[in-house]
């Protein structure tokens, strides 16, 4: 006979990743309130040997269970970090020994390329390449131990690289392939299966995807890579706070139907856009380019929220465009519920093309969403 009193099966074994996230960390023993809040404690009541997290900033009950959540989405262990910021540095750090350079793409989130310039004396000298250039990216890791980091799709420019290709030459080179996963998210891409030894993932962005909290994660199946990773975490401190745990959880159980509805929306934006006459251009990563092939057998599912495009004209004009928007929000940032949209190259660093306009596609309908962006567009043409 079954004790009544024994926790329910929480192992996930033989689930699919959305239906272990909208469980992870939430089942409760019988007579236990459904929804545990987060963990608000600093330390733990203990006596002689101290375990591991005795002392809150080696370890909490919200992480774990966030960390279960977001391990299940690539089978892997995963390491959360106060931001996606973090988790770059801490995984810099733990790459860095016996290694030379970090080959960085040239045109992916501009601040990682800042922080490995910063880390510059305390670990690898950055290279900035092309990741589209896979014999270059052979020649330099044919010369010299080195890391290699990609970005797919990149922000803001939406590139795909071709992970297959790059962690076939990290694996010839003995080198480790490091995958910034951040606009994709693993439910839509998973870079462990295709040779990354981490998916690194900001959770700002779509995984919490209320534009409520700030936080990062790597995930490995690298033990000794997490183990090192949760080093750097606690003796450097960027931990994240147990309420931005819960925060991020509460968020993640609804990320395979925000992203499958964004996706969705914004391909039907990008086709769009690119018939429109006061648009030069469209960046998304399932519309055309070299890179289609290598983003539809990479991202099977969808292609995410994020787009960007340009339009006719100076910065001036698009800096008009995004303040006529009536519903979609002027802000920075993606893969919140709201639609956010703004002329990236205002951010010095950037170095997107000037009338660049990324925008983030929420969950509003997107007969909704083109016609605002049909409605801010007109700004840019001449009065009849
Ligand atoms: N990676 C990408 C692709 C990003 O766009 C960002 C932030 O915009 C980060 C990493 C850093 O994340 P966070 O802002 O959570 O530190």
């Amino acid at each position: 006979m079954t004790d009544q009193h024994e926790p329910r099966a929480t192992d996930g074994a033989g689930m699919s990743a959305e239906a272990r996230l909208v469980h992870a960390g939430a089942r409760p023993d019988l007579g236990d309130g459904l929804v545990q809040g987060p963990a608000l404690t600093t330390i733990l009541a203990s006596v002689g040997e101290p375990g591991a997290a005795d002392y809150g900033r080696a370890g909490n009950r919200s992480w774990a269970a966030l960390e279960d959540a977001l391990g299940g989405i690539e089978d892997a262990t995963a390491v959360v970090f106060a931001s996606g910021q973090a988790a770059s540095m801490a995984l810099m750090l733990a790459l860095a020994p016996g290694r030379d350079r970090l080959l960085l793409p040239r045109d992916g989130y501009y601040n990682a390329r800042v922080l490995a310039e910063r880390l510059r004396p305390h670990g690898a000298e950055p290279v900035f390449v092309d990741q589209s250039d896979l014999s270059g990216i052979e020649r330099e890791l044919g010369s010299g131990p080195a890391i290699l980091w990609a970005e797919s799709p990149t922000n803001p420019l939406l590139r795909v690289a071709d992970l297959t290709a790059l962690g076939k030459l990290a694996a010839m080179a003995g080198a480790p392939l490091v995958v910034d996963n951040t606009v994709a998210t693993g439910l839509l891409q998973r870079p462990l299966d295709l040779g990354a030894v981490a998916s690194l993932m900001s959770l700002t962005k779509a995984a919490a995807g209320h534009s409520d909290v700030i936080g990062g994660a790597v995930l490995t199946r690298d033990a000794a890579l997490a183990g090192e990773l949760r080093t750097w975490r606690t003796l450097g401190g960027g931990i994240l706070g147990p309420m931005e745990a819960w925060l991020v959880l509460r968020g993640l159980r609804t990320l395979p139907l925000r992203i499958e509805r964004q996706s969705a929306t914004a391909l039907a934006i990008a086709g769009h856009l690119a018939d429109h006459p006061s648009v030069t251009a469209v960046h998304y990563p399932g519309v055309h380019g070299p890179t289609l092939a290598a983003a539809r057998a990479q991202m099977p599912r969808g292609f995410g929220p994020l787009l960007s495009f340009e339009v006719a004209g100076p910065a001036a004009a698009a800096d008009a465009v995004v303040a006529a928007a009536r519903l979609i929000v002027p802000a920075t940032s993606f893969g919140g519920v709201e639609s956010t949209w703004e002329r990236r190259a205002r951010w010095a660093g950037e170095t997107a093309p000037p009338s660049l306009i990324r925008l983030s596609v929420g969950i509003e309908p997107a007969s909704d969403l083109i016609s605002d962006i049909d409605q801010a567009l007109s700004c840019l043409r001449p009065a009849d």
